[in-house]
């Protein structure tokens, strides 16, 4: 009885989830032309892409050869990141770029006050979504089924015509009025659940990993669905450089109509990129170069394609199909090198991002003239560590993660508002520098562990590999 009672409720909330997928599907198709619409496609592009390089690249991991390797890794991720802090706060110190009060700075949009318990237990939530089609679409707060059948047809009514047609066009309305209702979803991004699809990737990917013989059918697919992708996305690289082009042109022609371009945010833009700089030109190559003794710039050289995909993605993850090609087709770095340490990388290693949530909760307190304490810098270098390893590898997560930094120093969330207007092309920057600090760390990684990657191929009986 029991069984069979918890039966019926999986299956009415089953029932309930198609429902609203078709009804979101519904709302997405009255969209069409509208920019919202175009930009929550992207998300779904670039979110299915992870989803299906991460499937296939972690159902590949090499356990044996992943122990140290994968200590080596840790390592150079939670060093390199805590560098990137580091030049953040020193950079934003003594630039100062938040000169001045905040009122005289345009904001863009509003943030909506959330308790830092209920984002985390949100976030939580959001790891494990009911439903994996519902999670790829946008997020609604309202209840579908109460605001689309509230209006009963009258039993005496004679002009049943009448009634329905009164009854649709309410619910239609009510369908127009939900496009409102979009609430920002922690661990999404343009109301995507991308956390919940990236844990399913991973957990995906892990089982059919352990399948041995089994799981080859699911391996081979999402290879030859990836090489699809790949072969798409060589495709768009020939005319990437005219697109970014002429996409930073427009923004910039827009922002220059709103009057925001000079002042505290031109500075802070600049700081932002003067840090990221000495980060990617001359800490990351130098870092390089001291434990392999080879020249970084012939490694990076190897690298343009990918970098020029994040630059125009904003998103590592998106750009993890031309990480890999590089590396191992370009820099020939080892295949168990990279299928290990990159899409590891790709989510928690994001030494830009760490670099810009830092300098930018420090530029925030300047322009709130609110005076940081040698612990509260601590505590945004801890925190900003952490809210980079959270960031998805997703265009503006960043954005999103800032909350835990400003909260955890009391600073107002409500001022993310004043960087967003800037924060299209900063992203673009930082995600080029995640995906620099990745690469560097595969070549790392792959020089200090080429001695049991030799050892395992002699072991083997292969062909030892070349240095
Ligand atoms: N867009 C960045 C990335 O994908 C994350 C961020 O917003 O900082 O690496």
């Amino acid at each position: 009885m029991l069984s069979f009672l918890l039966l019926q409720i999986r299956c009415s909330t089953f029932l309930r989830h198609i429902f609203q997928t078709m009804l979101t599907m519904l709302i997405e198709t009255q969209e069409i032309g509208s920019l919202e619409i175009r930009e929550s496609q992207k998300t779904v592009t670039l979110v299915i892409n992870y989803v299906i390089t991460s499937i296939r690249r972690i159902a590949a991991l090499d356990s044996k050869a992943s122990g140290k390797m994968g200590v080596r890794a840790v390592v150079y991720y939670m060093s390199t990141t805590i560098i990137a802090v580091l030049i953040g706060i020193i950079i934003v110190v003594i630039i100062h770029p938040g000169k001045g009060t905040k009122e005289n700075m345009h904001r863009e949009g509003k943030i909506v006050q959330v308790t830092a318990a209920d984002a985390f237990l949100d976030l939580i939530r959001n790891m494990f979504p009911p439903n994996l089609v519902e999670a790829c679409f946008k997020q609604f707060k309202t209840n579908y089924e109460k605001r689309m059948f509230k209006v009963d047809i009258p039993s005496n009514d004679t002009s049943t015509v009448a009634a329905i047609v009164s009854n649709v066009s309410e619910a239609v309305e009510n369908l127009i009025q939900m496009k409102e209702e979009i609430v920002p979803v922690p661990g999404s991004v343009n109301g995507v659940n991308a956390l919940g699809l990236v844990v399913f990737s991973i957990s995906f990917g892990l089982v059919i990993g352990s399948m041995k013989e089994q799981g080859q059918a699911l391996k081979d697919f999402f290879d030859s669905l990836n090489e699809a992708i790949m072969r798409l996305v060589a495709l768009i690289m020939w005319y990437a450089p005219l697109g970014i082009l002429f996409l930073i042109a427009g923004k910039i022609v827009e922002m220059e109509d709103m009057g925001v371009i000079g002042g505290q945010l031109a500075m802070y833009t600049v700081t932002v990129i003067i840090g990221l700089l000495i980060h990617a030109v001359i800490v990351l190559p130098l870092l390089y170069f001291l434990i392999t003794r080879k020249n970084p710039w012939v490694f990076i050289g190897g690298l343009i394609q990918a970098l020029v995909t994040a630059l125009g993605t904003s998103s590592s993850s998106a750009t993890l199909p031309v990480t890999f090609k590089c590396l191992e087709e370009i820099n020939g770095v080892d295949k168990r090198v990279t299928r290990f340490v990159l899409p590891v990388g790709a989510t928690i290693n994001m030494d830009g991002t760490a670099l810009y949530e830092a300098l930018a909760a420090i530029f925030i307190a300047q322009v709130n003239n609110f005076d940081l304490n040698f612990g509260q810098i601590i505590t945004i270098s801890i925190t900003a560590t952490a809210a980079s390893i959270g960031a998805a590898g997703i265009p503006q997560a960043g954005l999103v993660t800032m909350v835990i930094v400003l909260t955890s120093v009391g600073l107002p969330t409500d001022d993310i508002t004043l960087i967003i207007a800037v924060d299209w092309f900063l992203d673009r920057l930082r995600t080029t520098t995640n995906v620099l600090g990745d690469s560097i760390g595969a070549g790392i990684v792959e020089h200090l562990s080429r001695h049991e990657l030799k050892n395992r191929d002699a072991e083997m009986g292969n062909s030892v590999i070349e240095e």
